[in-house]
């Protein structure tokens, strides 16, 4: 059967994912038809978009509550100085729809939290953590265990960068709250109380975009390892994290929904 010449342009735009052994034609179908929620439009969330989108996911639903400032430009890459003070992700979704017309982005103008994340999360079959808050990244793990879907997440300050894939279908895979307890005591800080280098978290947010296309592929597990990236040293280790039969959050003992 002779090919369109849709068909061949889809065919011809993907052909180096489709090189790949663990690739072929459906893969990238599936890519077009999954649907997946960013949280957070910053130095991660920018970053893990654009690869998505540029790799064939179309439905992206992407909720975060700031505006463009200047300070923002050198990490969230996608955005320029004509985009100062306009909401992030809408300036994110102009600029992706540039760069990919097909792209259907939900750009959400709101903080995730208790009171919206159960229905942000509705239909999405991947959740990416890109916020910068630690209370706001155990809400996000709470509410994909509930659901039962799976996450990835992403945290970068100074020059170091975690990431950790959460995917509640795994019955010994770690949860965030297996990992890092919550302490209420615990004062948060966005990483403009610390610093970071760009090109630590632009590779964090890249590698999330990764994570979550290989988790959606089922190409290959990585849940149950944490990364540590050292971008001064340059280094990556990875940790086995093992779930916490205790865990508030993931644990049936506790008699909590999983
Ligand atoms: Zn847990």
């Amino acid at each position: 059967m002779t090919k369109t010449r849709l068909e061949e342009n889809f065919l011809l735009r993907n052909s180096r994912h489709l090189l790949l052994n663990e690739f072929d034609e459906n893969s990238i179908l599936r890519l077009t038809s999954a649907r997946i929620l960013i949280v957070g439009a910053g130095g991660l969330g920018c970053p893990a978009a654009l690869y998505l989108a540029t790799a064939g996911v179309k439905n992206i639903k992407w909720v975060d509550p700031d505006n463009v400032e200047i300070s923002n430009l050198p990490r969230q890459v996608i955005f320029t100085e004509k985009d100062l003070n306009i909401p992030k992700v809408s300036a994110g979704k102009r600029m992706l729809s540039n760069i990919v017309p097909e792209v259907n982005i939900d750009a959400i103008h709101d903080q995730a939290d208790e009171t919206n994340l159960n229905k942000l999360i509705a239909g999405c079959e991947i959740v990416l953590d890109c916020t910068d808050r630690f209370k706001t990244r155990h809400l996000i793990n709470k509410f994909c265990i509930q659901n039962k879907v799976p996450l990835v997440i992403g945290s970068a300050v100074g020059w170091s960068g975690q990431l950790l894939v959460v995917d509640p279908s795994s019955q010994n895979a770690a949860c965030y709250a297996c990992v890092f307890e919550k302490n209420p005591e615990f004062i948060d800080h966005s990483c403009g109380a610390f610093g970071i280098f760009s090109p630590v978290v632009g590779t964090i947010g890249v590698l999330q975009a990764g994570e979550a296309i290989k988790t959606l592929l089922k190409i290959k597990q990585t849940a149950g390892k944490l990364l540590l990236f050292d971008g001064l040293s340059m280094s990556f280790n990875q940790i086995n994290v093992t779930k916490n039969i205790h865990c508030k959050v993931c644990s049936n003992s506790n008699g909590l929904k999983s």
